[in-house]
Parts: structure tokens; sequence; C-alpha cells
């Protein structure tokens, strides 16, 4: 049984996300995408919000489990019986950073693999940084994020701004 983590922010999740999501979830039994419930980042949304839109987003994929989890990675994996780590690659600049990471998770659990998906071309500029900004400043996002996020993520800058200005 193979059974994966892809583990992320989600904050929120795009096209490139849904897009890792269906390729992992076709090389292996099982996949779990994992939501980091990092209590450092000032998130845009909570982690129970980012759960119920991957749940939506993967509703009819029937070996994709979607969770949370804070702490290690490692130690969730150990919890759930996972030792394989999925990834995405975009540009040279994730490139050092994941490999540091996945470095750092092999000493601490040899058994554990990490695997690198290299984005698709036609996503490799986008990242949730990107979809977060323009949702800022009033851009597009439905080519970024699956439509039923786009008015989602409008709304959470609606109700910053207006709680700004009261
Ligand atoms: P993190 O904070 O862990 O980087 P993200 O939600 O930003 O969380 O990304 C989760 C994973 O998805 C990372 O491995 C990232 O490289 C990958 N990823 C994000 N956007 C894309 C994309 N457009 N194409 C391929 N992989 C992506």
């Amino acid at each position: 049984m193979k059974r994966a983590i892809y583990p992320g922010s989600f904050d929120p999740v795009t096209f490139g996300h849904e897009d890792m999501i269906l390729r992992s979830a076709a090389i292996v039994d099982e996949l779990y995408v994992a939501v980091l419930n990092n209590s450092s980042k000032n998130p845009l949304f909570s982690v129970d919000e980012r759960v119920s839109m991957l749940r939506e987003l993967t509703r009819d994929i029937p070996n994709v489990v979607v969770t949370s989890f804070d702490g290690l990675l490692i130690d969730y994996m150990k919890e759930i019986d996972a030792n394989i780590i999925v990834r995405g690659l975009r540009a040279v600049t994730d490139f050092e950073y994941e490999l540091q990471i996945a470095e750092i998770n092999r000493v601490e659990s040899p058994t554990v693999e990490t695997i690198f998906l290299t984005a698709s071309p036609n996503l490799s500029y986008l990242s949730s940084s990107i979809v977060r900004e323009f949702a800022l400043y009033g851009g597009d996002i439905s080519k970024l994020v699956p439509e039923q996020f786009v008015e989602r993520i409008y709304a959470k800058y609606d109700i910053k701004k207006r709680g700004a200005k009261n």
C-alpha cells in the first residue's frame, strides 16, 4: 500500500494544487492532502476553511483524504502510516528550500522518501501568494483558482477592507 502525503498551506487552493493532487493521486494508492496548521503565519483562510475547500475539490477522487496537522510532518506521517511526501517544483527558487527539507526529513526518518513533481508548464507561475496579491487589488483570479472559490476569496478581502475602515 503506497500511502503518500501532499502537505502544504493551500491558502487558498489553486489550479496548481489541483493539478498536483490529480497527478499524484494517479501514482499512489492513497493520497493524504494535509493542511499545515502553522501558527506563526497569519492565514487568509482558517485551517477548517482550507480543509473544507480541499474536500469540495477532491470529492470525486476516491483515493484522496483531506486532513490537517500541526507539528512535524514526519511525526504526523508516522501517525497515519505514510512514507512518501509529494512536493511540487515550480522554478529553481523552489529547489533549494525543498532540497533542504527533503534532506532533513531523510535524516530524521530514513524510510521516508520525498518525490517531486515538476509543475505543469501552464501553471508554473502560479502560487497562493500570487492569488492573494491579485485578489487584494481586485484582479481577475478566475484563471488561477477553481470557480467555486473565487467569490469566497474576494469576500475575505471585502470583510478585511470593511473591517479596516470601521
Ligand atoms: P507551502 O507553504 O508548504 O509551500 P503551498 O500551499 O504554497 O504550501 O504549496 C504546497 C505544495 O504545492 C508545494 O510543494 C508547492 O511547491 C506546490 N505547488 C504550489 N503551487 C504549485 C503549482 N502551481 N504547480 C506545482 N506545484 C505547486
